[in-house]
């Protein structure tokens, strides 16, 4: 149990603490190109250095796009992450984007399937930004779980797993967090935003 708890409170640190950093990056893009050019998939494509050539939808509906077929698990998967997502912000009042077909999910290649401890953790390695020479930069770029990509459609991007889904869930529902809060309680997603600076981890929602 107790090694349970460690593990798990790896995974909140590690899930998405380049967030905001990336979230900067995005934002100011999709600014630049007011015209509606910069889209969810464009952005997707140029953090990961993936192409997303697969296109599906899972048994509820959410959008994912993916660089190889998705297996049935994973579409499962994140139906649950999303529906542990909808659940605890229906008991927070919150409404707005929390039908399944309002998420897009890219999966992207991982960068490593392993973390620091050798423990099955597909992840995602991006930019160090603002994190630069933190404990967190491994030299240039700090891996994630999950990233947001765009607030506006709602979309984020997840590594491919093979085995524990739970992982997959939990990335979803962690990502997904940010967007709810973002459409439904603007000052609680500022003080949420960024984990390295007292924006405390996941799970917000509780
Ligand atoms: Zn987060």
């Amino acid at each position: 149990m107790k090694r349970f708890a460690k593990s798990t409170l790896f995974f909140l640190v590690a899930v998405c603490f380049a967030w905001s950093a990336f979230f900067t990056d995005s934002f100011a893009q999709r600014r630049r190109s007011a015209g509606g050019g910069g889209s969810a998939q464009r952005v997707a494509e140029n953090v990961t250095g993936d192409t997303f050539e697969y296109s599906a939808e899972t048994p509820r509906g959410a959008h994912i796009r993916s660089v190889s077929r998705p297996r049935a698990e994973a579409l499962r998967a994140i139906d649950d992450g999303l529906a542990r997502l909808f659940a605890i912000a229906r008991k927070n009042n919150y409404r707005a984007r929390t039908n399944y077909f309002d998420y897009t999910i890219f999966i992207a290649r991982p960068d490593r399937t392993q973390n620091g401890q050798g423990g099955y953790s597909p992840d995602i390695a991006v930019g160090a930004g603002q994190y630069g020479g933190s404990r967190y930069d491994q030299g240039g770029y700090v891996y994630a779980a999950g990233m947001v990509i765009s607030l506006e459609p709602c979309a984020f991007v997840i590594a491919e797993h093979n085995r524990n889904w739970n992982r997959v869930s939990d990335a979803v529902r962690f990502e997904g967090e940010h967007l709810v809060l973002y459409h439904n309680d603007r000052a609680r997603f500022q003080a949420t935003l960024d984990h390295s600076r007292g924006g405390g981890g996941h799970p917000i929602l509780k």
